[in-house]
């Protein structure tokens, strides 16, 4: 497929995601592409900070002609050069999230002629994006798995509202990704919570983490409460669960007017309700595993039902790859995709 890829940034669940999807695959794909209706969805819909940024880096990966790169535009023509790697530097100016910066260039890279650094600085814990560790001990490790190298490393964290954060990560690409099987998660090897707390009372990591004990049952040592000291405030609870097959992580954020313990129930029972459904791949791993997977042309995954983000997500790829996707639900809902060129 070659030729202009119009997208319209209304459709599905009609936010930031259509819009980062299109440009990782304009990049990929080299193939231009005009979104229009940019997350007409959303209360204030257009590029916001993150969204920019995202562009931004886009275009430098890209060496691409950009028109609509501003804030509050709704539309976008986006044309791809060369694909270009090395040293990028990118600041989201706000506590908007570095991952979902990384989220649009990292298929790029992944793929690019040479090895790559990225600095990136704002929100490195943002709910509505993943989390630093998602993405360290979750996500990279399944790329690596289809070949490419990616190393995260969080040099400090960012909360919103104040950001601050900063990682770095470097790239040593594949020169085609592998494809993935995930259909069996096999048996559990290890689990672990930690509550991380920036300019709040370490006591809230410890009730959040008396929760998760009283919840899961799971041990003392395998709990931990960490003070970490962020530009602002913030608090995370991240649950890790490590199986023969993958790792999973599960976020809950803190925020004000919510107790801790409120917190850590929400997060427990997301982990609780992943471990009693049997599958591999959760939520937001399913939503982020398809592109990547798209881009080597086959492979499969067993997760629990498809969000609307991720059967947005499917539409985007459809409009560049002539990828196919088959999903098979099973009574639960639970369901097998299958990429097949
Ligand atoms: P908007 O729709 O306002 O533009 P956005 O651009 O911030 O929002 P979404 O379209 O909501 O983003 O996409 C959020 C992304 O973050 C998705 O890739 C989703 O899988 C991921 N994500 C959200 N929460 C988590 C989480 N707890 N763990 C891992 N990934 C997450």
């Amino acid at each position: 497929m070659t030729g202009l890829v119009r997208i319209d940034g209304s459709m599905g669940e009609g936010g930031g995601q259509v819009l980062r999807t299109a440009l990782a695959l304009s990049l990929t794909t080299r193939r231009p592409v005009e979104i229009t209706r940019i997350r007409a969805g959303r209360q204030k819909p257009g590029l916001m900070r993150q969204h920019l940024t995202a562009v931004q880096a886009a275009a430098a990966v890209g060496s691409a002609h950009v028109k609509g790169a501003e804030i509050g535009s709704r539309e976008l023509r986006f044309e791809p050069g060369a694909l270009r790697h090395g040293s990028f530097d990118f600041s989201v100016g706000t506590a908007g999230s570095t991952t979902l910066v990384l989220q649009t260039i990292l298929p790029a890279l992944v793929l690019a002629g040479g090895p790559s650094t990225v600095r990136l600085r704002g929100g490195t814990h943002n709910p509505m994006a993943p989390p630093f560790d998602f993405l360290e001990k979750a996500f990279l490790p399944l790329v690596g798995r289809m070949g490419a190298t990616v190393d995260a490393v969080l040099v400090q964290p960012g909360f919103y509202p104040a950001g601050g954060g900063e990682c770095i990560v470097t790239v040593t690409p594949a020169a085609r990704l592998r494809p993935l099987v995930l259909l069996e998660r096999g048996e559990v090897k290890r689990r672990a919570a930690r509550a991380v707390v920036s300019k709040l009372s370490r006591e809230i990591a410890t009730r959040e983490l008396a929760v998760v004990s009283r919840l899961l049952g799971w041990e003392a040592e395998r709990l931990e409460a960490v003070s970490v000291d962020s530009s602002g405030p913030g608090n995370v609870v991240t649950l890790e669960i490590e199986s023969a097959g993958l790792t999973e992580v599960f976020t809950g954020f803190g925020e004000k007017g919510i107790s801790a313990e409120a917190v850590a129930e929400k997060v427990a029972r997301e982990a609780r309700d992943y471990l009693a459904s049997g599958v591999p791949v959760g939520e937001h791993l399913a939503d982020q595993l398809l592109l990547p997977m798209a881009l080597a042309g086959s492979g499969a995954f067993r997760t629990t039902p498809l969000s609307r983000h991720a059967t947005t997500n499917i539409e985007v790829i459809r409009a560049f790859l002539p990828v196919r996707f088959d999903v098979e639900a099973d009574e639960k809902g639970n369901c097998v995709v299958r990429f097949s060129g």
